[in-house]
């Protein structure tokens, strides 16, 4: 089944130890879309600039993503700048220039109306939630966020939870969002605001899926998945973008929910964030294959498999 995902398009400026780009296609719709594009069928709502170029959307067209929400307005597409350190699992923020998103109404096509999955990606959580309310038949929502919203717009974060079933962040973000420095008291306190399941991403070292009790019917214990420390990691930007879109499109691709679709799910988002950052930018998401990324699903499960 198909999947809606909102989320920023945008042009990234990325220092890390391995190079540097300026203003590298980007965004967490983007990411996200290229990512689940491998899976199931993808639909975007986001904005962008008069610098947007046919050039641009034609990476998202390419790989069969539709485009029809992605709205032109007049102004600069938005622009992210970051740079990371020896350890890569953590961005400092440069700058964030909101540009068109400053007055971004998200208009929904009608061809949209029948989707039944939804990413709320990284963007402000109003416009998260408004989106999530304009879709009725929506039955299952996953959503991300981070520290500059987290700091910069909680009240209206804490809203967005109580719309949202599966929340994605990573340990840092946990933390931050619980006030508690233990992960899975931090974990608990989350689950509270509203998710029934939260998954917490520990940047090279994998994922782990915590449980509201209760929560679709699967037990509460939680899961966790590995990835593969790989040789050289070039941009970290997008991990966490494209494992939703693995996680999120992996889910969608077989249209429900159970303990076993999950465990998978955490899976093909380790595999997805692990390509992403072996090149700058979207570069490896847009060249992947279905037989690279299931060979990594099996060097995954052999990792952890036992007999
Ligand atoms: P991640 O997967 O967490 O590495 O997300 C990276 C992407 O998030 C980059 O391509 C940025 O353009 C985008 N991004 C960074 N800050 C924001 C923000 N405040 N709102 C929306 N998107 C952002």
């Amino acid at each position: 089944m198909s999947i809606i995902v909102v989320g920023s398009v945008a042009f990234d400026t990325i220092a890390t130890p391995a190079g540097k780009v300026d203003n590298a296609l980007g965004g967490s719709a983007t990411y996200f879309s290229l990512a689940a594009s491998h899976f199931t069928d993808v639909r975007v709502i986001a904005v962008v600039g008069d610098d947007f170029t046919a050039e641009h959307e034609n990476v998202m067209k390419k790989r069969g993503i539709d485009t029809r929400g992605i709205q032109h307005a007049s102004g600069k597409t938005f622009r992210w700048g970051g740079q990371y350190m020896e350890n890569l699992n953590e961005a400092k923020t440069d700058f964030t220039e909101l540009n068109v998103f400053e007055r971004f109404q998200p208009h929904i096509p009608a061809e949209y109306a029948d989707t039944k999955f939804l990413f709320l990606g990284n963007i402000h959580p109003s416009l998260q939630a408004a989106v999530r309310l304009e879709l009725e038949g929506v039955q299952l929502t996953g959503g991300d966020t981070m520290n500059f919203w987290i700091q910069g717009a909680r009240q209206e974060l804490i809203e967005t939870l109580k719309l949202v079933n599966i929340l994605l962040i990573n340990d840092g973000e946990a933390k931050m969002l619980a006030g508690d420095n233990s992960l899975p008291r931090a974990a608990r306190r989350v689950l509270a605001m509203g998710p029934q399941a939260l998954v917490i991403k520990h940047g090279e070292y994998g994922a782990t899926i915590f449980f509201r009790e209760g929560a679709f019917g699967i037990g509460h214990h939680p899961f966790r998945a590995p990835t593969l420390p790989i040789d050289e990691v070039k941009d970290p930007t997008g991990a966490g973008d494209s494992f939703a879109g693995g996680f999120m499109g992996y889910i969608a691709s077989q249209g429900h929910i159970s303990r076993e679709v999950l465990k998978r799910a955490l899976f093909y988002g380790g595999v997805m964030g692990s390509f992403a950052v072996e090149r700058f930018g979207t570069e490896r998401l847009q060249a992947l294959t279905r037989g690279e990324i299931d060979a990594r699903f099996q060097l995954f499960r052999e990792l952890t498999h036992l007999e």
